[in-house]
């Protein structure tokens, strides 16, 4: 096995058991090590720290599987790992007999670069460092030992492989294609999910508890839910009674979808449903022009920063869907609004949408800090897995 020695003083952030080790930290690499091969990382005056994925090309040049320097990463090793991530939630009621769940959060679960989610019968996974692409095979049988589930499907198309020297997978790793593809109830609601064509794994599980807030906050109102994909915030609005629900995406695929998931649940009423592809931006200036206002506008947008480097442009971009949110409701009414951008904070997205309200002129207030659900979970050890933060806020 490679040695991996870091300089003098860079032991300090794998003490705290740190997960990531940066290209910065690294002195030098005594032996080999390719891509992916799990190599032994010592402190400079060579104690042992533990085990890690060694990824040359990525500025993230190595990821902590282990923090025992005498733990094997082996087969077993991933069992052990995958069988506590689905263990993990199966000891939280509320995640308890969802069809539709995160099994593994990558770092947050001690497995950096690797994403599970199960949609009924099918696990789609997502491996996105040298490390997790070299475990595919550990990890497909760890899963399916852990879970019982009779697919597997790889979605290793995220554009952040790129950064670890990796090329595009995606198909069948363990049975073949369902004849329809799977489809979840989540909160009551029939959703079908595209593993295949949609984005990321299919579904953005992540939302699933702050649509359900939604549910219980839309009787009566006149719902605005802009980046709709396919529709999860929508259908819960119109299972919650609300007025009328717009949606707005600017992808037809997914709102092809949607309308789809809208004609599963057919005891909703789907003639208080629009929808709309368009650009958010230009479309909620135009509402603005038509004067056409809300009771509650919902703002999940993509993620506008990937990294910290990013921030300043998607504060600009915060900024702007914000303060026309702000300014299409009606007095009273509520804004739900989220960053997924790991690049901005809680603080400075608070800060975002308070200089959005200012602007707007809407006397405001934070009435719920909201998050993503518990299959997501955070590793304290790992606060970058914080990613998605929201907040839902009364205007007067
Ligand atoms: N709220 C959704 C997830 C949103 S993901 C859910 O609960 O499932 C972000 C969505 O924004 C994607 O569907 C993407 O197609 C859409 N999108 C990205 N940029 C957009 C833009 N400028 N205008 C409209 N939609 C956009």
């Amino acid at each position: 096995m490679g040695k991996l020695i870091l300089l003098p003083g860079k032991e300090r952030s794998a003490m705290k058991r740190h997960p990531w080790l940066f290209a910065g930290s690294v002195g030098r690499l005594e032996g080999r090590a390719r891509p992916g091969d799990t190599v032994e990382v010592l402190a400079d005056d060579l104690r042992p720290l533990g085990r890690a994925a060694y990824s040359p090309r990525s500025q993230i040049r190595a990821r902590f599987w282990t923090f025992d320097p005498a733990e094997a990463v082996d087969d077993a090793f991933f069992k052990r790992r995958i069988a506590a991530a689905v263990a993990r939630r199966a000891a939280l009621p509320e995640l308890r007999g969802q069809q539709g769940i995160r099994l593994i959060h990558a770092e947050s679960d001690g497995l950096p670069g690797i994403i599970a989610d199960r949609y009924g019968d099918t696990v789609v996974v997502q491996l996105t460092s040298a490390g997790a692409d070299k475990w595919r095979a550990a990890i497909i049988a760890g899963l399916l030992k852990a879970t019982g589930c009779v697919r597997i499907y790889e979605r290793s198309d995220s554009e952040v492989r790129g950064l670890e020297g990796l090329e595009a997978v995606t198909g069948w790793l363990h049975g073949t294609a369902p004849s329809q593809a799977p489809a979840i109830v989540e909160n009551d609601v029939q959703l079908a999910v595209d593993i295949v064509g949609g984005h990321k794994t299919g579904f953005y599980l992540d939302q699933r508890d702050n649509r359900a807030l939604l549910g219980q906050l839309a009787a009566g109102r006149d719902v605005l839910n802009c980046f709709c994909y396919t529709g999860g915030f929508s259908l819960q609005a119109l299972a919650g009674g609300a007025a009328s629900v717009l949606s707005i995406d600017s992808s037809g695929p997914a709102l092809v979808q949607a309308q789809a998931n809208l004609a599963l649940n057919s005891r909703l009423p789907a003639a208080r449903a629009e929808w709309l592809e368009a650009d958010v931006f230009a479309a909620l200036r135009d509402f603005r022009k038509a004067g056409r206002r809300f009771d509650l506008v919902v703002l999940d947008p993509p993620k506008f920063a990937p990294s910290a480097a990013h921030a300043d442009r998607a504060a600009r971009a915060y900024k702007d869907i914000n303060l026309l949110g702000f300014r299409l409701l009606r007095p009273g009414g509520l804004l739900m609004t989220y960053s997924c951008s790991g690049g901005v904070g809680i603080e400075l997205f608070q800060k975002i949408v308070a200089g959005a309200a200012l602007d707007a002129g809407r006397d405001a207030r934070i009435v719920r800090r909201l998050a993503g659900a518990a299959d997501h979970p955070v590793a304290l050890n790992f606060p970058e897995g914080e990613y998605l933060k929201g907040l839902l806020v009364q205007v007067d």
